[in-house]
């Protein structure tokens, strides 16, 4: 008898013994449409997708699933960031050389940790993230967020940013639109679903892409499928490369208030709009000695030395860098600019910029949610941005962004509910991907 129940359980595959079933009952579902949040809502969670949401009770409990009982949590989607970097960092510095499998996989393992379940690496890449992003995809590679890579970025000759660490060799300096067209063929063959562009002038400092240039990009990049997206800082350029087609704006304008000639181009495409707020933080806040490093949720990630040298070599570095005021008022600007987008109806798709030195993978997304409230946006705009305008935006939405029956069970449970205070977005019990759990910052590991 005994022998007749055990071996069924012999013969099961490694990979359904991994993914045990579970069902999450008595929470409140925030399914990141930005409707009405669904209270005493159940989930089953089983191969690595939401199988069925419903009322609690309402689910049969398959046998051997893990039950959790969440009531007073909610359960929200995880986090996707529409601009973020992998491998080409370590500590406070950038190379090539740090582009290694291992170094990509502990990124994604911090992403993970906070709660972004998917981050692009936004065209600083060597070709391995793409195999990588497969092996999660195809579930056997787990624990660790989901990578959407736009593999080697487009600029023009010697243009920004070639001349950041690291960079000169992985972004592709372009010479013609046959070029143009040429590269962008030779990414979607290797795998790529996002082509990004950089097209900035930093203040009449380099060269920038020219419409014939970004046109010929964004015009063969959807000839194969694939989505454009683009780092820009001016209006004019925001405006050209809408016209020229554009998905995703992947930084705020910055030297203008943006007017309504952007807003109808942006509506008439539904083109995404990312802030990376914490981005531009980021280039001047260090300078002011900042608190937030030694908050626990931040500093309990970060080696002593990189904690340490924020308060020194970075500090130093801000307080008498030449673009310091500059810095400040795009930062400003880009506040103002999403509050108007945002109120007009634009989707504004979420976004940190996270990865390079400075901008740390998970903290600032946590942060960049709360500078979107402080903008003027409401908790359920920010879910909403990392959910579902995201997953659209990369048009990854048939099987991530909202919590729907059929998707990627990638979610994260909160202690708190974030509609009041953003903040407890921080209060995270659990992060599931692919409906394995990951053990989240700030909880005890
Ligand atoms: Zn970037």
């Amino acid at each position: 008898m005994k022998v007749s129940v055990l071996l069924p359980f012999c013969l099961l595959p490694f990979a359904a013994e991994a993914q045990q079933a579970v069902v999450i009952e008595h929470a409140t579902l925030i399914d990141g449409s930005g409707g009405a949040p669904l209270q005493d809502a159940a989930l089953l969670l089983e191969g690595g997708r939401i199988v069925r949401i419903a009322p609690t009770g309402r689910i049969e409990t398959p046998a051997g699933a893990e039950t959790i009982d969440a009531a007073g949590k909610t359960v929200i989607p995880g986090m996707i960031n529409l601009h973020g970097h992998v491998g080409l960092t370590k500590g406070l510095s950038q190379a090539q050389e740090y582009y290694t499998r291992a170094n990509v996989i502990e990124n994604l393992g911090v992403y993970a940790a906070y709660g972004v379940t998917t981050t692009t690496s936004m065209g600083t890449d060597l070709d391995l993230v793409a195999g990588i992003r497969d092996e999660i995809d195809g579930g056997s590679l787990t624990g660790i967020a989901r990578v959407v890579p736009a593999l080697q970025g487009f600029t023009v000759r010697n243009g920004y940013p070639t001349h950041a660490p690291g960079v000169k060799g992985l972004a592709q300096e372009v010479t013609s639109a046959q070029d143009a067209r040429k590269r962008v063929d030779m990414l979607a063959g290797k795998g790529a679903r996002v082509v990004k562009m950089w097209v900035d002038d930093h203040h009449d400092t380099f060269d920038k892409l020219t419409p014939d240039l970004y046109g010929a990009i964004i015009d063969q990049a959807h000839k194969r499928g694939l989505i454009a997206a683009a780092h820009l800082y001016e209006l004019a350029d925001a405006k050209g490369l809408v016209d020229a087609g554009l998905d995703a704006i992947v930084h705020s304008v910055r030297d203008k208030e943006v007017d309504g000639g952007l807003i109808r181009r942006l509506l008439a495409k539904n083109v995404a709009y990312s802030p990376t707020l914490t981005r531009e933080k980021s280039t001047f806040v260090y300078a002011d000695g900042p608190a937030w490093p030694a908050d626990p949720f931040f500093a309990n990630r970060v080696e002593a030395a990189i904690l340490a040298a924020l308060k020194t070599d970075l500090r130093e570095a801000q307080a008498k860098d030449p673009e310091r005021q500059i810095n400040i008022d795009g930062f400003h600007m880009a506040m103002r600019n999403l509050k108007k987008l945002a109120d007009a109806g634009v989707r504004i798709g979420f976004g940190t910029d996270t990865g390079p030195p400075g901008r740390f993978p998970g903290y600032f997304e946590h942060w960049e949610a709360e500078l979107m409230v402080e903008a003027g946006l409401t908790p359920m705009q920010v879910i909403r941005s990392f959910s579902k305008n995201a997953s659209e935006a990369l048009r990854i939405d048939r099987e991530r962004g909202t919590l729907a029956e059929g998707k990627y069970a990638d979610l994260i449970i909160l202690n708190k509910n974030p509609l009041g205070n953003i903040r407890n977005l921080r209060e995270m019990d659990a992060v599931y991907i692919g409906g394995v759990r990951v053990s989240p910052a700030g909880a005890p590991r």
